[in-house]
């Protein structure tokens, strides 16, 4: 087929471009800043930007539109979700500016299941496959564990032994050292990883989680949108009848905001905060630049998130980034930077 030629050329690395509706509080302009190209080769892949009157076009593996709901976003990502199933390294990323849609599209809003978001929907398509698979002999083990990355420390999202005072909420002493053994798993020294065997058991996790995220969250500084979250199933499986062995591991990142320094005007701790942001997602764009390219190098170690996801990232991995966009009309600066990262990834 056409479409697997064009991924493998690409080092099984696509991106995906979501634009999120308009909100209230949005700038009102007299034209629209997004639009999408209708010429049938760009149709569903074309996006273009208008800035001071020049149009910037762009052209990703799929582009979804403001009006795109959770389920059309899901139906073209669960191959990639049950691949992870089969035995494959599965990372999926989100990457944009606070505000864009980023946990929206992967935890979506708790108050309705139609706006569920790509992990417990991945989750659900994982657990429900798995038990038919049970029915030929398979046998799974999972385990969950999620992490946050701020100012290039891991925090342990599910330990339960965080305090829960302020800033520095790791439990004492713990090291959190990232680890590659020879099998290319990666183990986080002291992390906690949880055993999972139903979609509820992960739910109260999110909910966990999502709990121990928003420690130390302040009205000026909201910690989520300056830290990356990494949740991690490992799936481990094995066909009694047939002895057949398989490991895949299915990550899914909602990165932090990508605004630039100038716009967040940051000093002291926000300085320090926003250059661990950009280096880190320069990192991140320079490691999947290099696997596309197929380059001997790829400076892994350069940042803590790739050197975790290392062994997620290359050889026969599966990578999809989605760049999440606000149509938002002052907020086009930072669209069209959010574009021009995911069109060099691309
Ligand atoms: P980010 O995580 O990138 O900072 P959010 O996911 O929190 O951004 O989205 C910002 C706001 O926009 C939230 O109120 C969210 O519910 C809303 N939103 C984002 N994407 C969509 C969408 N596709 N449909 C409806 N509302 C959305
Ligand atoms: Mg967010």
């Amino acid at each position: 087929k056409l479409h697997n030629t064009i991924l493998e050329l690409k080092g099984n690395i696509r991106v995906f471009c979501r634009v999120r509706p308009s909100l209230p509080d949005d700038a009102r302009a007299d034209t629209q800043v997004v639009t999408y190209p209708s010429s049938l080769e760009s149709l569903g892949r074309g996006i273009d930007v208008m800035q001071n009157g020049q149009k910037y076009p762009f052209t990703f593996d799929k582009v979804f539109s403001h009006d795109a709901s959770q389920q059309d976003v899901f139906v073209e990502i669960s191959q990639l979700v049950q691949s992870a199933l089969d035995g494959y390294k599965v990372c999926i990323f989100a990457y944009g500016q606070t505000g864009s849609g980023k946990t929206y599209t992967m935890m979506g809003r708790p108050e309705a299941p139609e706006l569920k978001g790509l992990i417990p929907r991945s989750l659900e398509q994982i657990f429900q496959a798995s038990q038919v698979l049970m029915s030929q002999g398979w046998k799974y083990k999972m385990q969950a564990s999620m992490l946050e990355i701020y100012n290039e420390t891991i925090r342990d999202l599910l330990s339960p032994n965080r305090s829960s005072s302020g800033e520095s909420s790791n439990a004492p002493g713990k090291q959190y050292n990232i680890k590659h053994d020879a099998n290319g798993n990666t183990h986080v020294t002291d992390l906690t990883v949880v055993d999972v065997s139903s979609i509820a058991e992960i739910s109260s996790l999110l909910r966990q989680a999502a709990q121990s995220r928003s420690v130390g969250k302040t009205q000026m500084n909201e910690q989520s949108s300056r830290s990356h979250f990494v949740f991690t199933l490992r799936i481990y499986g094995v066909n009694e009848g047939t002895e057949q062995q398989l490991q895949g591991v299915l990550n899914l990142i909602d990165l932090a905001g990508s605004e630039r320094l100038s716009r967040s005007g940051a000093t002291g701790d926000r300085l320090k905060e926003t250059q661990a942001i950009n280096k880190s997602l320069s990192c991140l764009a320079d490691v999947i630049f290099a696997l596309g390219k197929k380059e001997d190098h790829v400076p892994f170690r350069n940042s803590k998130l790739t050197y975790l996801l290392q062994p997620c990232l290359g050889g026969d991995s599966k990578t999809l980034m989605f760049v999440n966009v606000s149509p938002d009309p002052s907020s086009v600066g930072e669209s069209l930077c959010s574009l021009k990262f995911a069109a060099r990834v691309n």
